[in-house]
């Protein structure tokens, strides 16, 4: 049985084992890359399921793909008008369509979650394909009288009429300060400055990502977009939502509002934030260039598998300040890993079970990732029991011991078969020139039983 931290009762929720757990998860929005303080946000859901599978519960994960309606920087990058739609800016300035800005970021985040070794989520619902579930859902809320009309035509709900408003974050509607920027927009058509566009009325100048309604051509917001995506996906239950600590507020806060009073029920059981990431000790941010991608560690010889390593060794809940040197520091772990496991197959049942224990322990990760390597220096004088627990904590851990970070150029590959030619006719001073042009390349040589043995040498850019 899983125990996660849910952040609206401070405490510790036992997730049922009804399955398959339910699990919405706030997904990206695809204007921009992703980078690795997202990165730790997104890999919630996989950690949950991790978690889940190890004890043979089945969970089904839903994450949205937000590609209208945005007006806020949530990857924290900033750098871009606060009153814009951010898909809207982003495809001026790539001078295409604001659908092809979108598909495009969708495609390279898959494929960052892929490298790093996450489950796909089960449902990808995109905002801009759950138009109508969300027309539904406002006009629910208008007839229950949550939400109302603005004069001009925009659609809002009335915050005042949710009483339990800032459980999750603590931010209730009595502290809330009128002109209070939480919403990017200060708009006169509201009755009160707490309450939030559900639907906008667009103007004329706007000629993409809008649609016709009951109430005007528009857009809607942000927040309902992820409820009507998870009560169509989910009904009114969900066991888990996931999300990074910036969405507990107005996001999380909102969305809640908004699916509970369409429903009638507390309809999410834990709400489960990822903590922030620093870089060098620093924020993510564009103004101070000090944005990290996947593909820029990659791009230094270090592996997905170790930016997997250190998100597990570092507890979700506590602050991450990632550095290079502990990026490197985890790459020369899954590299030792990785020679020490070729072949190993047997599977460590003690290990197993300590692992799983951890995980269901409200995520335990930092943890099981001490338990490999505990057992891996007690069975030192052993090495295929080593190699074995080593198989099968990070086999558990879904940390892909197999995968090189660059693929071996075709060039460098004809340079080791000369160099192993050389070798074989004893020419040694060919040998060591082919050696040198090698790690000219970019590459680490090490001379193996089967000849030459190549890696990507690990090249942290000068901090
Ligand atoms: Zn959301």
């Amino acid at each position: 049985m899983l125990q996660i931290y849910d952040t609206k009762s401070r405490d510790l929720a036992v997730i049922s084992t009804k399955t398959p757990v339910k699990i919405y998860a706030c997904g990206p929005t695809v204007y921009r890359d992703v980078h690795l303080g997202n990165l730790r946000s997104f890999l919630l859901p996989d950690l949950l399921r991790t978690a889940l599978s190890s004890a043979g519960i089945d969970s089904f994960v839903v994450q949205n793909i937000t590609d209208v309606g945005h007006m806020v920087d949530d990857t924290g990058i900033e750098s871009v008008d606060p009153n814009q739609d951010k898909m809207l800016q982003q495809a001026a300035a790539e001078k295409v369509s604001a659908l092809d800005i979108a598909r495009k970021y969708e495609s390279k985040y898959l494929a960052d979650l892929s490298a790093l070794n996450v489950q796909l989520p089960d449902q990808t619902p995109r905002a801009s394909e759950t138009i109508n579930e969300m027309i539904a859902v406002i006009e629910k809320l208008i007839y229950l009288d949550f939400a109302y009309q603005g004069d001009d035509g925009s659609v809002f709900f009335s915050a005042q009429k949710f009483p339990s408003y800032g459980a999750i974050s603590g931010n209730t509607l009595d502290q809330l300060k009128p002109g209070h920027r939480f919403e990017g927009e200060i708009d006169s058509n509201k009755r009160f400055h707490g309450d939030w566009a559900l639907w906008k009325i667009s103007d004329q100048r706007r000629t993409q990502l809008t649609w016709d309604t009951p109430w005007g051509q528009g857009f809607p917001g942000w927040h309902i977009e992820c409820t009507a995506m998870s009560l169509s996906a989910f009904g009114d239950q969900i066991d888990i939502h996931t999300g990074g600590i910036d969405l507990r507020f107005p996001h999380h806060e909102n969305e809640r509002a908004q699916s509970n009073c369409v429903s009638g029920k507390e309809v999410v059981n834990a709400w489960v934030h990822a903590e922030h990431l620093l870089f060098e000790g620093r924020k993510m941010s564009k103004s101070t260039n000090n944005v990290v991608l996947l593909s820029d560690v990659v791009s230094a010889g270090i592996s997905p598998a170790a930016v997997r390593l250190v998100f597990l060794e570092n507890h979700y809940r506590s602050q991450l300040n990632l550095t290079w040197e502990t990026l490197v520091a985890a790459e020369q772990t899954i590299r030792r890993w990785s020679d020490l496991v070729d072949g190993a197959k047997a599977i460590n049942q003690e290990l197993k079970s300590k692992i799983s224990a951890q995980l269901l322990n409200n995520l335990n990760t930092a943890d099981a990732v001490i338990s490999i390597r505990s057992a891996e220096k007690e069975l030192a004088k052993s090495p295929s029991a080593r190699a074995d627990v080593i198989a099968t904590g990070t086999d558990l851990l879904k940390i892909n011991l197999a995968i090189e970070p660059v693929a071996i150029s075709e060039d460098a590959k004809r340079l080791v078969q000369a160099r192993d030619q050389a070798r074989l006719e004893r020419d040694w001073q060919q040998s060591d020139s082919l050696r040198d042009q090698l790690i000219s390349m970019g590459y680490e040589v090490n001379d193996a039983s089967s000849g030459t043995m190549l890696r990507r040498a690990i090249l942290p850019p000068k901090i």
